[in-house]
């Protein structure tokens, strides 16, 4: 029976403790929804806390509006957690999952399909194959991601930023958060960093590198003639590709295709402009991030509505009230994954999680110098060029799943975070419907053995 103390020293002076718990979870986007979920469904109380007054991380607050990555041709590769949102957001109606006989590589299929932006990104070959991957309502994506943290019976604080781990004796006895009510403490036996941005491990003293990519304000166009606009595009090819080249200047940058299908009649979601040089921790350049994008947003509008078929009467419904953020802190951990682990498929013997065809050994997931802290997400243990191509939801809500198991296995054991059985983990994760994947036969001379 845990003893909760009022209130503890800081060096700021005392501070209330407003929550103690087995696991406490900083973040609550993908990685930290799962980590909570299945921290608490394998008997830990759990609090998880978050900053925003919603759920869901940039998967909801930053409208990045498909889940894919989850996929590796053969079969699905990202189960558990994900899949039950997946179903959840299907059941409401406020997700489109392309079905099974439509998953392949043909011009019929990609007509059909690729608006919605549920292709296989990283193939070089045309039509790039349709494939198993989700497009969904940003707010469902809030709704379900209630629902489920609600029925695990997760305590969740929103509203509260993380500003400062509590270390003592070099491992991690809980964080300090900031609040309309002031400062507060949540204590815990174990610790998940699941801010993306590797707030609490930073700040608990565990090593880290700081990276970048571009950055983006995402935002969603209203009253658009999505028919129309593919006519366009497929009925006078030349024409649509003139005006595409020339939307996309004015972006500045983006993808292939600038505009995707949501489950909202006429609304699609723009994962652009693309701008590079902003620093994702600096003040000073998200606000200077905002006013860049907001500014090529409207320049872009203006010109659709004039010049581009189907865009006529379109309006924007909103920029996303996260800043697309890809990439900051990231671990220094036990193990760092390098992009050739990613490209080759690299596969570990503590394997816990995977992305399409790759594989997260555990111990990239653990930190090194702190104890009893874990670190999930977007800024797991990776080199920056292996994190741009293994850092998409469904994986990292792999990651959180295996970071709440991996919690509740220490604390049944009485074992440290490091001492965990991989080999028990992998089967529990199993047992509850998750997929740390196999050693496949092919590749069997990449395995690395796990230390
Ligand atoms: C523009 C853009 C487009 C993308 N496109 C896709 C795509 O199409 N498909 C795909 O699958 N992935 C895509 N991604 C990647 C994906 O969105 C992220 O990598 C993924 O959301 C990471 O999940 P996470 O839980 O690790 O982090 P996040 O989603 O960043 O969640 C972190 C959570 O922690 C909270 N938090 C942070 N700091 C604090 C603090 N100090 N105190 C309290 N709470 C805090 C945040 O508010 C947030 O809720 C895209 C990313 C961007 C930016």
């Amino acid at each position: 029976m845990t003893t909760t103390p009022d209130f503890i020293a800081d060096p700021a002076g005392r501070v209330p403790v407003a929550c103690v718990a087995d696991l406490v979870v900083v973040g609550g986007g993908p990685a930290g929804i799962a980590a909570a979920v299945a921290g608490a469904r394998n008997g830990l109380s759990v609090a998880l806390i978050e900053r925003y007054p919603y759920l869901g991380g940039l998967a909801s607050g930053g409208m990045v509006l498909v889940l894919d990555d989850m996929c590796n041709g053969a079969e699905i590769s990202v189960r558990g957690i994900c899949a039950e949102l997946i179903d959840r957001l299907e059941r409401l109606g406020l997700a489109v999952t392309p079905p099974a006989p439509d998953r392949r590589a043909d011009w019929a299929m990609w007509r059909k399909w690729s608006r919605w932006g549920v292709f296989d990104f990283t193939s070089h070959s045309k039509p790039q194959p349709i494939n198993y991957s989700t497009a969904f309502d940003p707010d469902g994506f809030k709704r379900v991601s209630n629902e489920i943290i609600a029925d695990a019976k997760v305590t969740l604080r929103l509203h509260s930023w993380f500003s400062r781990a509590i270390v003592e004796g070099g491992r991690i006895r809980g964080v300090i958060c900031e609040s309309k009510e002031g400062r507060h403490a949540v204590l815990g036996s174990v610790v998940v960093d699941a801010t993306g941005d590797l707030d609490v491990a930073a700040s608990a003293g565990a090593p880290f590198v700081v990276g970048s990519y571009m950055v983006t304000t995402v935002f969603r166009l209203g009253g658009v003639d999505t028919a129309e606009a593919e006519r366009f595009e497929y009925e006078e090819g030349d024409a649509f590709k003139a005006l595409d080249r020339e939307a996309k200047r004015i972006l500045g940058g983006s993808w292939e295709k600038w505009w995707l299908k949501t489950p909202l009649p006429g609304v699609v979601w723009c994962n652009c402009p693309h701008m590079s040089d902003y620093d994702g921790l600096k003040v000073a350049d998200l606000t200077r991030a905002d006013f860049e994008g907001r500014k090529r947003i409207v320049a872009l509008l203006e010109f659709v509505r004039a010049r581009m078929p189907g865009f006529r009467d379109c309006f924007i419904v909103d920029v996303a009230p996260q800043l697309g953020i890809r990439q900051t802190r990231l671990l220094d951990g036990v193990y760092v994954m390098t992009k050739e682990d990613v490209v080759q498929r690299r596969y570990f013997s503590d394997a816990v999680a995977r992305g399409r065809d790759y594989y997260y050994p555990y111990r990239a997931m653990l930190p090194r110098d702190v104890g009893q802290l874990l670190v999930a997400g977007r800024h797991y243990s990776a080199t920056s060029a292996a994190q741009r191509i293994s850092r998409e939801i469904p994986p990292c809500m792999a990651m959180g799943e295996a970071a709440g198991v991996a919690a509740a296995l220490a604390l049944e054991s009485g074992a440290a975070l490091g001492e965990v059985d991989v080999r028990t983990l992998q089967r529990r994760l199993r047992a509850q419907g998750a997929d740390p994947g196999d050693q496949p036969a092919a590749n069997a001379s990449l395995v690395e053995a796990a230390a």
